[in-house]
C-alpha cells in the first residue's frame, strides 16, 4: 500500500468518524515564541488544548509535517528515527476521551489496514488503569501483551499545563528486528517493538508546585508516524526504503556509484543524506533561511551533515541542489506549494552548499591534523573549533559529531571564549551592530545576485531574509 494511500485512508477514516480534516499547519510556529519549530501534531493545537481558543468541532484529524532535531543522531542507526516526518493525528478538544481514542486506533489499524491484531502490543501509564482495562476487556487484548511503562515512556507532559498518562500501540516485527534479550518487549530500544502510534490522553493540569489536577475537560491527542506505518505496511526494514523515501537513496546511487544495503557506513550516510534534503526542502518551502541560529541553524546544520556525509561517500561535487526535485517528485500530490517554490528551493539549497563546499575540504583537513594530535583523555582546542566555525562554516554540532566519533570531547569554554571575543570585535568594529560572523544568513541580495528565477512564485512571507 502507497503511504499516500496511507494517508488518505487515516484523514478520511476520521472524517468518518466527524472530524475536521484540516492541512498541515507550517513547520514555523505561529504564535508560539516558546517552540523554534513543530515537532509534533497537537502543537499547532496548543491554545485548543488549554480552552483558550475554542472551535465548533471540536474533533480535528491532520498530517502535520514536524521537525525533531532531538532525533538528529538516531538517523540512519535505528530503523524508525527521521528529522523531518509526517505526524497522522486525531485530536478531541474536550469531546471524546479513552474509550473512543482506543476503540478507532484499533478499528483503523487491523480493519482498514488489515494489520493481523496478534503482531500488535500495546503500552499504558502504570498508574492508567482506565486504559489498561479498556485494551484488555473492550478490544479483548492478552494480558501479556499489555504492557505498563512508567513516566519516562508514557506520560507526556511538558513544564506546567495540560498533561497526562500515554498509550502506545507497537507493532511486534519479529525476533530479526530484535535484541535477543529475554526480557526484550515494548519500550526496548531495539527495533523489535516498533511503536507505531501514541495516544495522549491529556487529563490533568500541572501546576508551579507540581501538583496534578483533573482538568475540566479532557482531551484526546494522538500521532501517529506515517513512514512508520508505511514501512509495516510495505513489509521494508525500515522507514527509509519506503515509496516516497527510497527513490532518494536510489538517486544518490546513481550520483555517487556506491550501492544501498552493502555496507553498513554506506547506508547510514545515505539515509542521513535522504533524511537530511527531506527536512532541507520542507524548511525552506516553509520559509526558513540557512542561518547561525535558531531555525536558520537547524536548517544549516542539517544540510552542511548532510554535506559531510556525501565527502564521506566520496563525492567532491555538490550533490544536495540536485535531490531538491526528488523530493518534490515524491511529495508534490500532498504539498503542492512545494512545486511552485521549486526554483526558490533549489537556489536557497545551491548557495548554502556553495558556501560549504568550497571550505569543507579544508577544514575537514584541518580538524583531522588536529585530531590527529590528540592523545586519549585529552579535549579538542576551543579554538581551533572555533576557527572551524569561523573560517570554514562547520556549525559547531557537525565538528563535535566529528570528533565525538573519534572518542574525544570538545573544550567547549574554550571554543565560547573565542566567540565572545570574535563578538566584542565586530561590535567594536561596526559600532553596536551586532556581530555577524563571516557564514552568517542568506540574504535576499545573494538570491538576487545569483540570477535567481523564482521570484514570481514566491508569497511575501517568503522573502524575509
Ligand atoms: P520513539 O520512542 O520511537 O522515539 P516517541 O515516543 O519519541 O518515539 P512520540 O513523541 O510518541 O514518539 O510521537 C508520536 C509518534 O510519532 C510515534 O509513535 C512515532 O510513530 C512517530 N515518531 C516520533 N518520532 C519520530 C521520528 N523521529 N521519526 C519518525 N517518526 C517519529
Ligand atoms: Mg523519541
Ligand atoms: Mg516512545
Ligand atoms: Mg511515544
Amino acid at each position: 500500500m502507497k503511504t499516500s494511500e496511507i494517508r488518505k485512508r487515516y484523514l478520511d477514516f476520521f472524517k468518518s468518524k466527524n472530524h475536521d480534516v484540516l492541512e498541515s499547519a507550517s513547520l514555523i510556529p505561529q504564535n508560539d515564541p516558546s517552540l523554534l519549530l513543530i515537532g509534533a501534531g497537537m502543537a499547532p493545537f496548543k491554545d485548543y488544548f488549554t480552552g483558550k481558543l475554542k472551535r465548533e468541532n471540536p474533533r480535528v484529524s491532520t498530517c502535520q509535517k514536524c521537525i525533531r532535531t532531538g532525533d538528529i543522531d538516531n538517523v540512519g542507526k535505528t530503523a524508525r528515527h527521521h528529522t523531518f516526518f509526517e505526524m497522522l493525528g486525531n485530536f478531541s478538544f474536550g469531546d471524546y476521551f479513552k474509550e473512543d481514542a482506543i476503540k478507532w486506533a484499533w478499528e483503523f489499524l487491523t480493519e482498514n489496514l488489515g494489520l493481523n491484531p496478534e503482531n500488535l502490543w500495546v503500552s499504558v501509564y502504570e498508574e492508567d488503569q482506565e486504559a489498561y482495562d479498556l485494551w484488555r476487556d473492550l478490544i479483548k487484548i492478552p494480558e501479556e501483551k499489555i504492557v505498563r511503562l512508567g513516566k519516562k515512556d508514557n506520560f507526556w507532559e511538558v513544564g506546567v499545563g495540560p498533561c497526562g498518562p500515554c498509550s502506545e500501540i507497537y507493532v511486534d516485527q519479529g525476533e530479526k528486528f530484535g535484541c535477543g534479550k529475554a526480557d526484550c518487549k515494548p519500550g526496548c530500544d531495539c527495533d523489535r517493538f516498533l511503536e507505531v502510534w501514541n495516544l495522549v490522553f491529556t487529563q490533568f493540569d500541572k501546576d508551579e508546585e507540581g501538583n496534578y489536577h483533573p482538568l475540566a475537560s479532557k482531551n484526546i491527542d494522538t500521532g501517529m508516524g506515517l513512514e512508520r506505518i508505511a514501512a509495516v505496511m510495505q513489509g521494508v526494514d525500515n522507514n527509509f526504503e519506503i515509496d516516497i523515501i527510497f527513490p532518494i537513496i536510489q538517486r544518490m546511487e546513481e550520483i555517487t556509484g556506491k550501492k544501498y544495503g552493502e555496507k553498513e557506513e554506506v547506508d547510514v550516510s545515505l539515509k542521513v543524506i535522504a533524511d537530511h534534503i527531506r527536512a532541507v526542502v520542507f524548511m525552506v518551502a516553509d520559509g526558513v533561511l540557512p542561518g547561525n541560529e535558531g531555525r536558520g541553524y537547524v536548517l544549516r546544520r542539517l544540510l552542511r551533515r548532510a554535506v559531510r556525509h556525501g565527502l564521506l561517500l566520496g563525492l567532491k561535487e555538490m550533490f544536495m541542489y540536485k535531490l531538491v526535485d526528488v523530493v518534490i517528485q515524491l511529495m508534490e500530490d500532498q504539498y503542492p506549494e512545494l512545486k511552485t517554490k521549486r526554483d526558490y528551493i533549489v537556489k536557497v539549497v545551491t548557495l548554502e552548499e556553495e558556501k560549504f563546499a568550497q571550505t569543507l575540504e579544508q577544514g575537514m583537513q584541518l580538524l583531522e591534523y588536529e585530531l590527529a594530535k590528540l592523545t586519549k583523555g585529552q579535549v579538542f582546542p576551543g579554538d581551533i573549533a572555533f576557527k572551524l566555525y569561523d573560517t570554514y562554516g562547520f556549525p559547531l554540532d557537525l565538528t563535535k559529531e566529528v570528533i565525538g566519533e573519534k572518542g574525544f570531547e570538545l573544550d567547549e569554554e574554550g571554543y565560547k571564549i573565542e566567540l565572545e571575543a570574535q563578538r566584542r570585535r565586530a561590535r567594536e568594529a561596526r559600532g553596536e551592530v551586532e556581530a555577524m560572523g563571516t557564514q552568517e544568513v542568506i540574504t535576499l541580495e545573494d538570491l538576487e545576485k545569483s540570477n535567481f528565477i523564482g521570484y514570481t512564485n514566491i508569497s511575501n512571507k517568503d522573502k524575509i531574509a
